[in-house]
C-alpha cells in the first residue's frame, strides 16, 4: 500500500497518454501550444512495465487522460495491455469524445471500463468558440457510442468559463432528467499561460446551482453530502441521473485525495496544483530495477503535499492541465 506522510492511501493513478489534443480549449492550453516530440514521450512497452510496479505498490485504480488519449497511436492495444495487468481493478477515460464513434466499441472490448466525456454546452456555436474549433455533433455522437458500447455510467464533465458557457449549465442539466448520466460541473482552475483566464472567468458552484435551481427546481443533496469521487451530487426532481459539482478552487477536497499522476513525459505529479514533479523516465531508461524505480515512487507518494495552494495565491506555473493529464 503508498501512504503518504498524512496516512492516505493513494491508489488512484491518472495516466496521460500524449500532451496533443484535437481541440483547444480556452482555459486548458494556449492556441500556440508546442508538444514534447515523441520519442520523449513514455512508450507502451514502458508504460506497461510500469503498470505492475504501481499495482505492486496498491494501486488498483487507473484513468486515462490527456491531452487528448484517444489521439495517441494504438490507444485500443495499450488499453488492452493496461487492463490484462494483473491486479489492475479499473481503468476509465476521460475524453472529449470527439473519436468515440469509432473507439468506443473496440476501446470497451479492449477492458475499458466507462468514460467521462467533457461537453461544456450544447450549443454549437458556443462549443465552437469554448473547444477554437470542435463539432458538438461529433461529442454527441460519440456520447451515444460510449453509452451502446456499455462504457457505463456515464459522466459527463463541464468546465464553466463566464462570457463562454454559464448560461448552457441548465440544458446540460436538463440531461439528466431523461439520461441515468451524472453530469459533473468543474470548477477552473489556474495553471501557468492560462492561469489569469481562469481566475478571472470563474465561475462558482454557488452560482451555477443558483442558475439550475432558478429553472429546473430544487437540487436535492445525495449520499448526505459526502464527495463520490471528486464530486457532490446532488438530483433534479424527477431526474433519473444526477448533478455533480467538483469545486477545487471553493471547497478544495485534498483531505480525501487518494491520487497521484503520471504525465506523458513519464513524471510523477502528486499534486494536480502543485508544480513539483518525480522523474520516472530518466532512471527508467538508464536501466533502473523494478525495486528501484518502487523506492522512488513510494518516496514521492510519501512526500505527496497535503493540499494546493490557491488560497494563498500558490499558483502552477510549469505546465498547462494538457501538460499534467487533466
Ligand atoms: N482531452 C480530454 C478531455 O477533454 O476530457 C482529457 C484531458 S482534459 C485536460 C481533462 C479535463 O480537464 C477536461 O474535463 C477539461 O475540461 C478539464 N480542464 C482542462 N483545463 C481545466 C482548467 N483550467 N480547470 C478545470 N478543468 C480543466
Amino acid at each position: 500500500m503508498a501512504v503518504d506522510r498524512f496516512g492516505r492511501n493513494i491508489h488512484y493513478l491518472r495516466v496521460s497518454l500524449t500532451d496533443r489534443c484535437n481541440l483547444r480549449c480556452v482555459y486548458c492550453m494556449p492556441e500556440d501550444m508546442t508538444f514534447r516530440p515523441p520519442a520523449e514521450l513514455l512508450q507502451d512497452d514502458e508504460l506497461l512495465r510500469l503498470m505492475p510496479l504501481f499495482v505492486s505498490l496498491g494501486f488498483d485504480k487507473f484513468r486515462l487522460t490527456g491531452g487528448e488519449p484517444t489521439v495517441r497511436a494504438g490507444v485500443v492495444d495499450l488499453v488492452r495491455g493496461m487492463t490484462g495487468t494483473p491486479g489492475v481493478k479499473h481503468v476509465s477515460m476521460t475524453t472529449n469524445g470527439v473519436l468515440l464513434r469509432t473507439l468506443a466499441a473496440p476501446l470497451a472490448e479492449a477492458g475499458l471500463e466507462r468514460v467521462n466525456v467533457s461537453v461544456d454546452t450544447l450549443n454549437p456555436e458556443r462549443f465552437h468558440k469554448i473547444t477554437r474549433y470542435g463539432k458538438l455533433e461529433q461529442v454527441l455522437d460519440g456520447l451515444h457510442a460510449a453509452e451502446a458500447a456499455g462504457l457505463r455510467p456515464l459522466k459527463i464533465n463541464t468546465v464553466v468559463a463566464r462570457g463562454f458557457n454559464e448560461e448552457d449549465v441548465v440544458d446540460l442539466a436538463r440531461l439528466t432528467l431523461d439520461h441515468n448520466w451524472q453530469v459533473r460541473y468543474i470548477e477552473m482552475m489556474p495553471f501557468g499561460d492560462v492561469a489569469d483566464f481562469a481566475q478571472n472567468q470563474i465561475v462558482t458552484q454557488e452560482e451555477v446551482m443558483g442558475r439550475i435551481s432558478a429553472e429546473l427546481g430544487a437540487l436535492e443533496l445525495l449520499n448526505g453530502g459526502k464527495l463520490s469521487g471528486e464530486a457532490r451530487l446532488y438530483r433534479l426532481p424527477g431526474a433519473r441521473g444526477t448533478v455533480g459539482f467538483i469545486s477545487s478552487v471553493t471547497a478544495p477536497f485534498c483531505a480525501a485525495c487518494t491520487r497521484a499522476r503520471l504525465t506523458a513525459d513519464g513524471r510523477l505529479r502528486l499534486c494536480l496544483l502543485r508544480d513539483g514533479e518525480v522523474d520516472l523516465l530518466t532512471p527508467l531508461r538508464a536501466g533502473a530495477s523494478d525495486d528501484e524505480l518502487a523506492d522512488i515512487v513510494r518516496g514521492a507518494i510519501w512526500r505527496k503535499p497535503w493540499g494546493h495552494g490557491l488560497a494563498d495565491d500558490v499558483v502552477p506555473e510549469s505546465r498547462v492541465m494538457s501538460q499534467i493529464g487533466g
